[in-house]
C-alpha cells in the first residue's frame, strides 16, 4: 500500500478508507463480475467529508474514479490499481420531500428504486425510470443524464433536476441547490455536470422536480407485423391517449424470441410477430382512463395496425410483460456480446437495422443482432453476438453498427454516455468545435486531469 494511502487512512480512519477484501470482493460492474482493481476505496458520508477526501487526492495529483451503483453501460467507472475509487454509497439520504413545492432534496448515492418509492408514499412520482433501478443511484442517473422507459413523457434525467450540488476536481463545493423550475440568474451550472460521467465534478446533492403520482395505468403487450405498423400504433397511440402516453417500448420479434421459451421467460404472446410494443399510459382518471385506452386498442385492431394483444388483468400479469423487455439475461449468456445504444430518426430505423443485420450475418453467419428500443424517443439498442470468437471483435463489431449511422446522421450515444467504450467514435457525433470546447471545459475544470481521465475523449 502507497504512504499516500497510509495517510488518508490515518486522517479520514479504516472506515472511510478502505483497501484488501474491499477491492477483492468488489465487482467491476452489473456486467462484469470479475474484480476492481484500485489502491484504495474511500466512502464518505458526507460533502465535506468527501470533498476533503478529493482535495488530498488533488494534492498529489491521485487519480480518482467516481463509483454509483456500477451499472452503467459504457465503462465509465473502470479503475486500474493505480486508482483510488469514491463511493457514493453511503450518501443516501433523502433530506426533504417539499410537498407543497412538489420536490426531493436528496444525496446523490440513493437508490433509484428508493427513491421512487419514498416519493410515491407521499403521492408524487419520480419521473425517471429504468431496468437498472434497484441498483443504480440517482448521483450516476445525473452523471450519465441516463433516460429509460419514461423519458416519451417525461424527458430525460436532465430535465427533472432543478438543483444540484458537487464537488470541484480541487475539492472546492458548488452548492447549486436550486428548487424553482424558473432561475436564469446567470448560468445554469448544474448542466455541466448533467451527463458529464464524472469528468467535471463529483454529485453529491440533488433536487429533483416530481410529478403527480398516477392513480390509473393501463399496459398492453402487442404483436405487429410490421416497422410501418410500429410507427403507425405510435402516432395512434399519441393522437389518442395524449399526454397520458408513458411509454412505448419495441422489441423486434428476434429479441422476443430469444428471451422467451422454455426454460426462460414465458411469452404472455404467442412468439413469431415480427415485432412487440409495449405501451401505457397513466392518469387520474380511472374510468376514463380505461374507457379511452381500450376503444384505442379497439381502433387499432380495427385499422391492422396490431394483430394481437394482451392486456394484463393484476400487477403480477403487468410484470410478466415488462420482464421480457427488461429481463435480457438470456442473451447475456451469449459471449462475446456487444451492447449498443444508438440514436436515429424514427423514419431510418427499419432500414438501418436491416442493413446492420445484413452485415452481422455477412460477416458471421452464426451471429445475431437483437433490437429493443425506446422509438418514440428515436433510440435503439441492439445487442450484437458475433456466434465466435471473442472480445478482439468488438471494434469489427463496432464498424457494423457505427457505419450506417454515419450517414445518417445518427448518435453514437442515445442515454448511456461515451465512457471508456466510444471514445473512439465520439466524432462520428460531435462536430472537432464541439470536442475542443468539451476539453476545454475540462482542463478549465480540471487542470490536472483527476477524475475520471480518459473517459468520453
Ligand atoms: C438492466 C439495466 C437497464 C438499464 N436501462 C437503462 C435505460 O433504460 N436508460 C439509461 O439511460 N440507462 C440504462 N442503464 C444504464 C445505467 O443504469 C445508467 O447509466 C445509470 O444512470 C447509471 O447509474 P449508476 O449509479 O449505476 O452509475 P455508475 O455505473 O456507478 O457510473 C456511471 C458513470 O457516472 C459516474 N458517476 C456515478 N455517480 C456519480 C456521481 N455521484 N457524481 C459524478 N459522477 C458519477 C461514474 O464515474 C461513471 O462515469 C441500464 C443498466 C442496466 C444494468
Amino acid at each position: 500500500m502507497s504512504d499516500f494511502i497510509d495517510e488518508l487512512k490515518s486522517e479520514f480512519g479504516e472506515q472511510t478508507i478502505f483497501t484488501g477484501e474491499e477491492i477483492s470482493n468488489r465487482a467491476s460492474s452489473y456486467w462484469d463480475p470479475t474484480p476492481i482493481s484500485a489502491k484504495a476505496i474511500a466512502k464518505p458520508r458526507t460533502t465535506s467529508e468527501l470533498s476533503q477526501i478529493v482535495k488530498r487526492c488533488h494534492d498529489v495529483g491521485q487519480i480518482i474514479v467516481t463509483h454509483g451503483g456500477l451499472t452503467g453501460c459504457a465503462k465509465a467507472a473502470d479503475t486500474t490499481p493505480e486508482h483510488v475509487i469514491i463511493s457514493t454509497e453511503r450518501m443516501t439520504k433523502i433530506e426533504e420531500i417539499d410537498e407543497i413545492g412538489g420536490t426531493i432534496t436528496m444525496e446523490s448515492g440513493a437508490i433509484l428504486e428508493v427513491v421512487q418509492n419514498k416519493v410515491a408514499e407521499k403521492g408524487f412520482y419520480f419521473p425517471l425510470d429504468l431496468g437498472a433501478r434497484g441498483s443504480c443511484t440517482v448521483g450516476g442517473n445525473a452523471a450519465t443524464n441516463a433516460g429509460g422507459i419514461n423519458v416519451i413523457r417525461y424527458g430525460m434525467m436532465r430535465n427533472h433536476i432543478l438543483g444540484l450540488e458537487a464537488v470541484l476536481a480541487d475539492g472546492t463545493i458548488i452548492s447549486s441547490m436550486n428548487k424553482m423550475i424558473k432561475n436564469n440568474a446567470g448560468y445554469d451550472l448544474k448542466q455541466l455536470f448533467i451527463g458529464s460521467e464524472g469528468t467535471l465534478g463529483i454529485i453529491t446533492r440533488i433536487v429533483v422536480k416530481l410529478e403527480t403520482l398516477a392513480i390509473s395505468r393501463q399496459t398492453v403487450l402487442v404483436g405487429l407485423d410490421s416497422f410501418s405498423n410500429v410507427v403507425g400504433f405510435l402516432n395512434h397511440m399519441r393522437k389518442s391517449t395524449g399526454p397520458r402516453l408513458s411509454a412505448y417500448e419495441v422489441m423486434w420479434g428476434n429479441y422476443y424470441d430469444a428471451v422467451t421459451g422454455e426454460g426462460l421467460h414465458k411469452p404472455p404472446l404467442g412468439r413469431g410477430y415480427p415485432y412487440y410494443v409495449i405501451t401505457e399510459c397513466t392518469g387520474t382518471n380511472p374510468n376514463s382512463d380505461e374507457v379511452v385506452f381500450m376503444k384505442t386498442l379497439e381502433d387499432a385492431l380495427e385499422a391492422e395496425l396490431i394483430i394481437d394483444a394482451i392486456i394484463p388483468k393484476s400487477e403480477a400479469e403487468r410484470q410478466a410483460v415488462w420482464i421480457v423487455r427488461e429481463g435480457f439475461e438470456p442473451i447475456l449468456t451469449n459471449v462475446p456480446l456487444f451492447l449498443y445504444d444508438v440514436s436515429l430518426p424514427i423514419k431510418n430505423m427499419e432500414g438501418y437495422i436491416a442493413e446492420v443485420q445484413k452485415y452481422i450475418h455477412a460477416t458471421w453467419p452464426d451471429g445475431a443482432c437483437y433490437v429493443i428500443g425506446h422509438i418514440g424517443d428515436g433510440n435503439l439498442h441492439l445487442m450484437v453476438c458475433p456466434g465466435e470468437g471473442d472480445e478482439t471483435l468488438h471494434d469489427k463489431s463496432d464498424a457494423l453498427v457505427y457505419g450506417p449511422l454515419k450517414k445518417i446522421g445518427g448518435s453514437v450515444s442515445a442515454e448511456h454516455g461515451i465512457g471508456n467504450e466510444k471514445k473512439a467514435w465520439l466524432s462520428h457525433s460531435r462536430s472537432d468545435g464541439e470536442i475542443e470546447l468539451m476539453k476545454t471545459l475540462k482542463k478549465t475544470l480540471d487542470p490536472k486531469n483527476i477524475l475520471n481521465p480518459g473517459v468520453i475523449f
